[in-house]
């Protein structure tokens, strides 16, 4: 843990307004499904043959944990990640990351290290990850075992979850694993 004074200015700065506001950054490579899950989470929507550089800057949603309203500021890439150019605003004070990979295409497994040295170049506190395998309807395609994710995940001290943007299949389970162990934490510090 670092030091706690410097933890996670975010949330002390929100939790005086009763309105908690947290900014969740969506990482990993180009084409794995950030766009997709973040349009299937917000408004339930799925585009087949999207293009990596359509989408929204960041979108709020609100959620409810443990029966208070939360908002979480999901921020999406607009396809600089292919050029491995997401800036360092992109990251700033954000307190939570999906970091997407797709499991019918390994090399974007590979990469899960590279985002996580990014993430934590970027940010000085201790960002909520989840390491999210996407695609998991491609069954026939699989390239990355499940157990090779968690394994992984376990590795380097990240919640584990497989989606599908496509079916649905966990999408929502993602996003509120995230915002719950943020409020969770938040709740800590504050009792
Ligand atoms: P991004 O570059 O990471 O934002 O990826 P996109 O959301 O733009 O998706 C890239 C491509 O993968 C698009 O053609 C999507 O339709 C497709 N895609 C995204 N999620 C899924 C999924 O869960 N299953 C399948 N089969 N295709 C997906
Ligand atoms: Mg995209």
């Amino acid at each position: 843990m670092a030091n706690p004074d410097e933890e996670q200015p975010q949330l002390q700065q929100t939790q005086q307004t009763e309105d908690y506001l947290f900014k969740i950054v969506l990482i990993g490579d180009s084409a794995v499904g950030k766009s997709n899950l973040l349009a299937r989470f917000a408004r339930d929507e799925f585009h087949p043959n999207s293009k990596s550089t359509i989408g929204v800057e960041f979108q709020t949603q609100k959620m409810t944990i443990n029966g208070k309203e939360v908002k979480a500021q999901i921020w999406d890439t607009a396809g600089q990640e292919r050029f491995r150019a997401v800036t360092s605003a992109y990251y700033r004070g954000a307190v939570g990351a999906l970091l997407v990979y797709d499991i019918s295409r390994r090399l974007t497994f590979d990469s899960v290290g590279r985002w996580l040295n990014e993430l934590h170049t970027h940010s000085d506190m201790n960002v909520v990850t989840i390491l999210v395998g996407n695609k998991s309807d491609l069954k026939e395609a699989r390239e990355v075992t499940t157990a090779e994710g968690r394994a992984l995940a376990e590795a380097r001290d990240l919640f584990f979850i497989e989606t599908s943007a496509l079916d649905s299949s966990k999408v929502n389970a993602a996003f509120q694993k995230v915002v719950e162990e943020i409020y969770n934490i938040l709740s800590r510090k504050v009792m």
